[in-house]
């Protein structure tokens, strides 16, 4: 016979009863997150803050997402000029008190269900592991849209780490037409690439960087560059017939498809189920960014909150 019960977060026990019968008591959080980006981390600081549990989990070996490793210095972030997405990051996770929550890496949610007995979520992690959640949050960021694989010549999405290599004089066709594309041809540019721009339609950046890249000389945009073909091979790129060193992708994000893989947490009609959110690039804003998804995660966590106060009344 096997006995499930349910502990708070951290006693992870296992009691042998008499002869072949064991207990398995489970892990308990208020908030499985799911994602450790910007959206994870802020919403556990604020979960922290506000007294709940929490168990994030990230897929990957670290925390942070993107923006962990990246040097470009981060704009249209009030009170934090100058500072470059890894040490936002760093500083986050400095911030963080880990106690009686637990921050995870390597390690995501294969099987979720409800409960209904219970009136939580059964989550089973990707080591194996099972936890108890009443609530469950997704974080899961989005990534960089490519119709062409990424390999040592074709570079796809932002990251000043991304192009750091490249050498002055080298030649990169930058393939996009939005604020990706131009802030890193002229990047590019000022580092010394030869940098040709190839835009689908027409540009669509900012105002500020299109003076900017009417003012650079060293940068040739060509516009209607309808059907790009990309060949590439070890030594160099061949786009639209022409060669490059180099090509850099900026076509945009598609958001993380996670929620599909759990069926039964959203509704006939798609929404989410009671106990479930969604913050940051995964809830395909139309403009993307920290501010946003830093609110979103501070507003869910106010919301988590006040549900579990009610529903423990
Ligand atoms: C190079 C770069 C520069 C940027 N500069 C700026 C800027 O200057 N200003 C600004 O406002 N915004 C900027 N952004 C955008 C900003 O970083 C995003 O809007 C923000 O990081 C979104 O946070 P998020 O938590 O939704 O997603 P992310 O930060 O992408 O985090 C998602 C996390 O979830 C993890 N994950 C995904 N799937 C799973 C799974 N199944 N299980 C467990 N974990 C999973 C991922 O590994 C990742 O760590 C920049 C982005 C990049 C890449």
């Amino acid at each position: 016979m096997v006995l499930v019960g349910v502990v708070p977060f951290g006693q992870n026990l296992m009691i042998d009863m008499k002869n072949d019968a064991v207990t398995q008591l489970e892990r308990q959080v208020d908030v499985l997150i799911i994602g450790g980006g910007v959206g994870g981390l802020t919403l556990a600081q604020w979960l922290t803050g506000l007294g709940r549990s929490w168990c994030l989990l990230e897929r990957e070996s670290h925390l942070g997402g993107p923006l962990a490793t990246s040097e470009y210095v981060l704009k249209w972030i009030p009170g934090q000029a100058q500072i470059s997405g890894r040490d936002y990051l760093a500083a986050m996770v400095a911030q963080i008190d880990p106690a009686n929550c637990e921050l995870q890496t390597q390690l995501s949610a294969v099987k979720v269900g409800t409960d209904l007995s219970l009136g939580d979520f059964a989550c089973t992690l990707s080591n194996g592991d099972s936890l108890r959640a009443k609530k469950l949050v997704f974080a899961c960021g989005a990534t960089p849209f490519s119709p062409f694989t990424e390999s040592e010549r074709v570079i796809v999405g932002p990251g000043l780490q991304k192009i750091a290599h490249i050498a002055a004089g080298q030649r990169v066709a930058v393939l996009g037409g939005g604020d990706n594309a131009a802030d890193h041809a002229l990047i590019l540019a000022e580092m010394g690439a030869v940098v040709t721009m190839l835009v689908r339609g027409q540009l669509r950046v900012s105002a500020a960087l299109m003076q900017q890249l009417r003012q650079n000389a060293a940068i040739v945009i060509r516009t209607g560059c309808q059907n790009i073909e990309l060949n590439a091979n070890a030594e160099s790129v061949l786009v639209q017939g022409e060669r490059y060193d180099y090509a850099a992708v900026y076509f945009g994000y598609q958001v993380s498809q996670q929620l599909n893989a759990f069926p039964e947490l959203k509704t006939a009609a798609g929404a989410l189920q009671a106990g479930v959110f969604a913050i940051g690039d995964m809830t395909e804003p139309v403009f993307p960014n920290i501010l946003l998804t830093q609110g979103q995660a501070a507003v869910v966590a106010k919301q988590i909150d006040f549900e579990l106060s009610r529903d423990a009344s």
